[in-house]
């Protein structure tokens, strides 16, 4: 150990698995030099998942040394200036009122600063993955449920509070009743289970297998999601006309059989110029991209300093 590093952890907490990444700020470019995944530990309760979590950050950690902030990403809302769980209804327990931070830090030893899962995939794919060089980016992450985030001026935007909620605009005024209370949210109609379940295939992955093969149900539930999720976006173009509009999440992985129906119901959608210089891409950092920007987000946070990206 040269002392040379300047280390910062990220930590995921998803309804099933803990990922973490351990970056280093030193050189040039922010570094991934260690990354994990772990069973989340819900069964044994909540005491139990924030161990796990903590857990996780130190065998990964091991002999690299100390970081010097941590960053964890919850898949919900929360209250930043307690640490404390608000609304994650995708994290088994009870989680409402529950301190998160605190107890976590004390085990790491290190600050830690909460984050949205999907925010913090944002950040990481606008500093290191697919929004690389661009300063206003709008991400939309397709998964379990719909999430968002976006960058203004280089700088991940919170607003008051949740800034990038996409998967919560309302598509059907009078659709499927969605966990945040609304009904006809993105999130109901795009999610990986409402597209599986409409394409009559096990998991998205199958639908969109079935699609490529000619299955014309498949196809139909494909572009029908695509159909949203585009409209979406399009609303969401025309309000901030980003330079780019990343799309990632388990969903995604369907690639181009996804992709292209999006990006012709953004054109159809979007008619005032210049649509043609916002590109829509997948994203670039796979699972672990929400622990990477959790760590690029506490060290926002805690005012390290995080080299610039090289364009
Ligand atoms: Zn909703």
């Amino acid at each position: 150990m040269d002392g040379a590093m300047t280390l910062v952890l990220g930590l995921d907490l998803g309804g099933t698995n803990v990922k973490c990444a351990v970056i280093d700020l030193a050189g040039p470019e922010p570094r991934v030099i260690a990354r994990a995944t772990a069973p989340n530990g819900a069964e044994g309760g909540e005491d139990a998942v924030l161990e796990t979590v903590a857990r996780l950050g130190l065998d990964t950690l091991g002999d690299l040394g100390a970081p010097a902030v941590a960053g964890l990403g919850l898949p919900g809302h929360f209250e930043a200036a307690t640490g404390t769980g608000t609304l994650l209804p995708n994290l088994p327990g009870d989680w409402r009122g529950r301190s998160i931070a605190s107890p976590v830090a004390e085990r790491l030893g290190v600050p830690v600063h909460l984050v949205n899962d999907v925010r913090a995939l944002t950040l990481a794919e606008l500093r290191l993955g697919a929004g690389r060089g661009v300063q206003d980016l709008l991400c939309v992450a397709l998964g379990t449920g719909v999430g968002g985030g976006i960058a203004i001026g280089g700088r991940l935007h919170i607003g008051s509070a949740h800034a990038g909620e996409i998967g919560h605009s309302t598509v059907e005024p009078d659709g499927p009743l969605c966990g945040c209370g609304n009904r006809g949210c993105l999130d109901r109609v795009a999610s990986a289970e409402a597209i599986a379940r409409d394409a009559g295939q096990p998991t998205v992955r199958d639908a969109a297998l079935a699609a490529e093969a000619g299955d014309e149900r498949a196809r139909a539930a494909i572009e029908r999601a695509a159909g949203y999720v585009g409209r979406t976006i399009a609303n969401a173009v025309v309000l901030l006309y980003p330079e780019r509009v990343v799309v990632g999440g388990g969903v995604a992985e369907a690639g181009d059989t996804l992709l292209d129906p999006i990006r012709a119901e953004v054109r159809r959608r979007v008619r005032m110029p210049p649509l043609d210089q916002i590109a829509i891409v997948g994203a670039e950092l796979g699972s672990v991209a929400g622990a990477i920007g959790a760590a690029l987000w506490a060290a926002d946070q805690a005012g390290v300093d995080v080299p610039a990206i090289a364009v």
